[in-house]
C-alpha cells in the first residue's frame, strides 16, 4: 500500500535511481522539496529540464559543457598544447579539483575492450588525431584507468599518434592497479601528473 500521495511516491522512485540513495534518504528528500519557496521550486525544476536541453558534448574536446565549446577549450590562459586523455568527463572534474593541471583535455568517452565490442572506431579518437595533428610540438598524457582496457587504449592511442610530432605521457604507476581515477585522492593523482612517464 502507498502511503504516500501519488506524486509524492513517484518523487521518492526518482530519488531513489541516484547512488547511493536508498528509501528513507528518498523519502525524506521528497518531503523536503515541498518545503522549498516557490520560487527555488520553479529553478530546481528548470535546472532538471536543462539537463536535457542544454548540457552537450564540448565539440573540440568533449567534456560535458552547456556551450558549443567548453571553458576549459575556450581558455587562452591555459596551454593548448598539454592535452590531457581521459575516459569520460568525471576525471576532469577530478584533475581540475587538484587546481594543478594547466593542460587542457580531450575525452574518449570510454576505453577499447573487444570482449564488450566496445572498438577504436566507438570513442572520441579521430577528433584527438586532428588535434594532434594541428598542433605542432605538444604533449598527449594519457591518464586511463590502469587496467587491461586502460593499457590496451594507451597503447593503441601510441600507436597511432606515433606519427605525428608529440611527446605521449601517461600517470606515474603510482595510481593503484585498477582504480577508478574519480576515487583517487587529490594528492594521489597530483603526483601521478607530476611524475608522468614516457610511453615506451
Ligand atoms: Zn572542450
Amino acid at each position: 500500500m502507498n502511503i504516500y500521495p501519488e506524486l509524492l511516491e513517484r518523487l521518492i522512485e526518482y530519488f531513489k535511481k541516484l547512488p547511493g540513495i536508498g528509501e528513507r534518504t528518498a523519502e525524506r528528500y521528497a518531503l523536503s522539496l515541498i518545503k522549498l519557496d516557490k520560487e527555488e521550486l520553479k529553478d530546481f525544476a528548470h535546472s532538471i529540464d536543462e539537463i536535457e536541453t542544454t548540457l552537450r558534448n564540448c565539440d573540440v574536446c568533449g567534456h560535458l559543457t552547456d556551450q558549443k565549446i567548453c571553458k576549459i577549450c575556450e581558455d587562452s590562459a591555459r596551454n593548448q598544447k598539454l592535452i590531457c586523455v581521459v575516459e569520460d568527463y568525471k576525471s576532469i572534474f577530478m584533475f581540475e579539483k587538484t587546481g594543478k593541471f594547466n593542460g587542457v583535455y580531450h575525452v574518449l568517452g570510454g576505453l577499447i575492450s573487444p570482449i564488450d565490442g566496445i572498438n577504436p572506431d566507438d570513442l572520441n579518437i579521430s577528433k584527438l588525431i586532428t588535434r594532434c595533428k594541428d598542433l605542432k610540438k605538444a604533449e598527449v598524457i594519457i591518464a586511463l584507468r590502469p587496467t587491461i582496457e586502460g593499457d590496451t587504449t594507451t597503447l593503441y592511442l601510441k600507436k597511432i599518434l606515433s606519427n605525428e610530432n608529440i611527446t605521449i605521457t601517461r600517470l606515474s604507476y603510482g595510481i593503484p592497479m585498477g582504480a577508478e581515477l574519480d576515487y583517487l585522492d587529490i594528492l594521489t593523482l597530483e603526483r601521478a601528473l607530476y611524475d608522468r612517464k614516457e610511453v615506451a
